[in-house]
């Protein structure tokens, strides 16, 4: 994947996407599938917004049950179960375990409907290779409390689990961009929309600035969608469309489960994860208004206080500031609505154009966005006279292997073989899919690149050195939070992005002064 912002200038395409985000990602990947000549670009790097501050779930969304949004729910759950069949390297299942206390908002009967329902609209949308394991079960107290033994015992009368599934939301982004550029795509990162340029009052081109110093160019589009997320909120019109709510995570040690808990938080009832992710446990999200600046999202100190609060009312242990290893923030984009709390605002997704004839896609989730982006091209084709079928409803992911489960077992044991432990062999097939053969090879070729990067968690130079080589990685934040997310799961000091800077600095033809820039633009993260 090289980036190459003179393929732009000039150039006429058929679609134009302004935003590189899930949404952006399936579009081009589609579109260009379907044989349209497709330009994609990010103002800064593919997923650098929302679509890597998400909760990293693959969901139909148990919570959206309770205000019977049964058809966003449907919608999600065979969404859910595509993406384990034609993504099984990049979306994996994972259980959640659901406690019920004697004070609970949702008492064990109403919860049992919900999970029946659950299960019921899943297999509506068909069976899938997680199958059975994905139904959920009840336990008594003493086995739920076994089963997360670092639960508050007191009040506690047992607990259900049930499936859903999981990913690495930035990663997906960047395997569709890579796929649209297999299938001929120009896909251009750290690269602006500044203007659209119109021709009797309708787009047909755009003017682009590069954001590495390069320049300007003028492309013309037959059609133009913006998949820019929150950005869209930021013209008149755009605001008449959204609202927006921020969401916050914190990244906290692990916890002896590799199950995820779903739990409701006593001060307002809302609903709450505690998420295994490469080992580190992800506490989130808050969700409020907002209405600040759209380029700096920042945690604060209040949504700190309440995700802290709200988990140590379930733990045993409780967590203070010092056991916060990371955090993080995005901007969901609901359709406009009067509702008082964005929580329960629909997270449905909507495409609108404006006068000018560019189409705006809004809200929506990480899990159904293949779907939307489907019914997106589907609309480009139609106003282009292009006829042809969508491919990527059955379609295998472009880094997905044949055969996974035999792909799968082969590979870990390889790993093995090279002196790679379990954890991170695991970690590098689901973040590589059948590329994983191409960082064994450079182990084969230098065994210290077995090593892990940072001792507690599961990333190893090899992989460090092929993304640096083959992702289109400009910063040292583009590594270190999108396609290795580093930077939110240690809290890396100087010395360590010293370290890390000087391993890829050949690679990426860094100097002394660069390298010191590039750590220094870690911390403003
Ligand atoms: C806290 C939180 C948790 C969530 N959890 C989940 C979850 O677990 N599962 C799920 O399914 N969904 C989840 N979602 C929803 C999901 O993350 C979003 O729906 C999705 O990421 C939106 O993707 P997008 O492509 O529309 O926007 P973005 O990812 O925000 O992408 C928009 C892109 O446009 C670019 N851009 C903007 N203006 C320009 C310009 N002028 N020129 C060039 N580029 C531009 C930006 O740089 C940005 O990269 C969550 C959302 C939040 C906020």
């Amino acid at each position: 994947m090289n980036r190459d912002f003179s393929l732009l200038a000039g150039r006429q395409f058929d679609l134009l996407i302004c935003g590189g985000g899930v949404y952006g990602a399936w579009i081009a990947y589609d579109a260009s599938m379907r044989g349209l000549r497709v330009a994609i670009i990010d103002q800064g790097d593919w997923a650098s917004a929302t679509s890597s501050a998400s909760s990293k779930l693959i969901h139909g969304g148990l919570r959206y049950l309770e205000v019977y949004d049964f058809r966003l729910v449907s919608k999600a759950l065979a969404e859910r179960r595509r993406l384990l069949e034609i993504a099984p390297h990049r979306v994996w299942p994972l259980r959640f375990g659901v406690p019920v206390y004697a004070d609970s908002r949702i008492g064990r009967l109403r919860l049992k409907t919900g999970l029946f329902l659950y299960d019921f609209l899943a297999r509506l949308s068909g069976a899938n290779r997680a199958g059975k394991s994905m139904t959920h079960r009840q336990f008594g107290r003493r086995t739920f409390h076994d089963r997360f033994p670092f639960l508050k015992c007191s009040g506690l009368k047992g607990g259900f689990t049930y499936g859903d599934a999981q990913t690495d939301d930035a990663r997906l982004v960047l395997e569709l961009v890579a796929g649209a550029m297999e299938a001929g795509a120009v896909c251009v990162n750290y690269c602006k929309l500044t203007e659209y340029i119109e021709s009797r009052g309708l787009a047909c081109g755009a003017a682009l600035q590069d954001m590495l110093g390069h320049g300007s160019a003028h492309v013309s589009a037959r059609q133009i969608i913006s998949a820019s997320g929150h950005w869209a909120a930021t013209s008149d019109q755009g605001r008449s469309w959204c609202r927006l709510s921020k969401g916050t995570h914190l990244v906290m040690p692990a916890l002896p489960t590799d199950e995820a808990l779903l739990l409701t938080a006593r001060s307002d009832g809302r609903v709450f994860f505690m998420i295994p992710w490469y080992g580190m446990t992800l506490l989130g999200t808050t969700d409020a208004d907002y209405r600040g600046d759209p380029d700096h999202v920042a945690v604060g100190a209040e949504e700190v206080a309440y995700l802290l609060t709200e988990a140590n009312r379930y733990i045993e242990k409780a967590w203070s500031e010092l056991d916060i290893v990371g955090s993080y923030a995005g901007l969901r984009v609901l359709k406009r609505n009067d509702t008082a709390s964005p929580s329960s605002a629909s997270r449905d997704w909507v495409l609108k154009s404006a006068s000018n004839g560019v189409h705006y896609s809004i809200g929506g989730k990480v899990t159904s966005a293949r779907e939307d982006a489907a019914s997106i091209v589907n609309m480009v084709c139609a106003k282009l006279g292009v006829d042809v079928p969508c491919q990527t409803m059955s379609r295998h992911l472009p880094w997905a292997p044949e055969d996974y489960a035999g792909w799968y077992a082969a590979i870990i044991a390889r790993a093995m073989k090279l002196s790679i432990d379990h954890e991170s062999a695991i970690w590098l097939a689901r973040r590589h899919g059948k590329r994983t053969e191409e960082v064994l090879r450079m182990v084969e070729n230098d065994a210290k690149l077995a090593e892990r990067i940072m001792p507690g968690l599961p990333f190893i130079y090899s992989d460090l050195l092929y993304s640096a080589g083959n992702e289109m990685a400009v910063h040292l934040h583009d590594l270190l939070r999108r396609r290795m997310p580093l930077l939110i799961l240690a809290k890396l000091r100087e010395n360590d992005l010293g370290r890390i800077a000087s391993v890829v600095a050949p690679l990426m033809h860094w100097d002394q002064a660069r390298i010191k820039r590039e750590v220094e633009s870690c911390f403003q993260q």
